[in-house]
C-alpha cells in the first residue's frame, strides 16, 4: 500500500503531496507540530497531544484550520491508510501561504499536513546498555514551551551528539542547569532515589511522555522533585533517563563520555520504563542479568 499524506483537504500519495512554496511554514518556520504514537492502529494520548497543539496555536495566534473532531477523523484515516500497524502520526499546522513579508498576513488560510510514518522505537541494545548524552549550551529561543517547527538549533544539537556517538544533547541554561534534551525531556535519579526533572516553564517543552511518566511515578509512590538540576548533579546522579513519544523511557548511562552511576540502566529507570510499556500493552523489558 502506498503511503498517504493529508495536505489541506486532500489525501495524496506521500511522494506526490506538495505544499505551496509561499507557505510560511517553509519560509519562516511559522508553524507548530505534534508527533503522536499509535499502537495497533490506535493513537495514544491523543487528547493530550491535541490539547498541546491547540495551546501552541493559541500562543502563536494561528487559527486551527479544522475543528478538533475533524482533525481526529483525519488522523484516523491516515492511520488506516498508512499501511503500517503502529505508525507515528506527524501533524503540522502552518500560518498559511502568503507573499513573503514578516508580519502576520491578513486572510491567509492556515495549512494542515498529516503524515503517518514508521515509528523508530528504541533498539533493544539501547534499552539494555543505555545511551550516551552530551551537554551543550542551550542555543534556542525563549519560548521552548511552544512546539514550533523552528527546530534548527535542535537539529544542530542532535547532530553534535550524533558526531560524538551519542543519542541526545542535554541543553544547559546560563546557570549550568539542564533544561531538556534536543528532542526529549531529561531526568536524573538522585542519591535518595528521587526522580528529578525540571518543572515546566518557557525554557522546555511540556512533553506528553513526561506528563504520563510523572503520573506513573506518583501512582507507584516513586518520589519526584520538579526543579532545575545542574550538570554537576547529573554527573553525581545514580541514574538518568530521557523521555519522548519516540524514545518512550530511555536509560542514559553516560554524560559527556563519563558513566552515570554504575554505568548501567538503573532500577528506578527500568521500573518507570516498564510501567510505561505496560500502560500501552507493550511487552516488559527484562534487563539481562550479568
Ligand atoms: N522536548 C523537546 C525539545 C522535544 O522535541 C520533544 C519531542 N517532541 C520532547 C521534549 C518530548 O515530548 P513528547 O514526550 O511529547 O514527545
Amino acid at each position: 500500500m502506498s503511503r498517504i499524506a493529508y495536505v489541506n483537504g486532500r489525501y495524496r500519495p506521500l511522494d506526490r503531496a506538495t505544499v505551496n512554496v509561499e507557505d510560511r511554514g517553509l519560509q519562516f518556520a511559522d508553524g507548530v507540530y505534534e508527533v503522536i504514537k499509535t499502537i495497533d492502529g490506535v493513537p495514544r494520548d491523543l487528547e493530550r497531544h491535541l490539547d498541546r497543539l491547540e495551546r501552541s496555536l493559541r500562543e502563536l495566534r494561528i487559527e486551527a484550520p479544522v475543528t478538533r473532531p475533524a482533525l481526529r477523523q483525519i488522523i484516523g484515516r491516515i492511520v488506516a491508510r498508512s499501511g503500517l500497524r503502529s505508525p507515528n502520526i506527524y501533524v503540522q499546522i502552518n500560518r498559511g501561504a502568503a507573499p513573503r513579508n514578516h508580519p502576520f498576513p491578513k486572510g491567509a488560510k492556515p495549512s494542515l499536513i498529516v503524515v503517518g510514518r514508521r515509528a523508530h522505537r528504541p533498539a533493544a541494545s539501547d534499552l539494555e546498555r543505555g545511551v550516551g548524552v552530551i551537554t551543550l549550551p542551550d542555543p534556542r529561543w525563549a519560548r521552548c514551551d511552544i512546539k514550533s517547527v523552528s527546530l534548527l538549533p535542535n537539529v544542530l544539537a542532535r547532530q553534535h551528539a550524533a558526531e560524538r556517538g551519542c543519542r541526545e544533547a542535554w541543553l544547559l541554561d546560563r546557570d549550568g542547569c539542564i533544561t531538556e534534551g534536543s528532542t526529549s525531556n531529561a531526568y536524573i535519579v538522585d542519591r535518595d532515589l528521587r526522580v528529578v526533572t525540571r518543572d515546566l516553564g518557557p525554557e522546555l517543552l511540556g512533553g506528553v511522555t513526561r506528563a504520563v511518566v510523572l503520573e506513573l511515578a506518583r501512582e507507584a509512590a516513586i518520589e519526584v522533585a520538579l526543579r532545575p538540576f545542574s550538570v554537576e548533579e547529573a554527573r553525581a546522579a545514580r541514574e538518568a533517563f530521557i523521555t519522548s513519544t519516540s524514545a518512550m523511557v530511555l536509560p542514559v548511562t553516560t554524560l559527556d563520555g563519563r558513566p552515570i552511576g554504575d554505568g548501567r540502566p538503573g532500577a528506578v529507570t527500568l521500573r518507570l520504563l516498564n510501567l510505561y510499556r505496560a500502560r500501552y500493552g507493550l511487552p516488559e523489558h527484562r534487563a539481562a542479568t550479568s
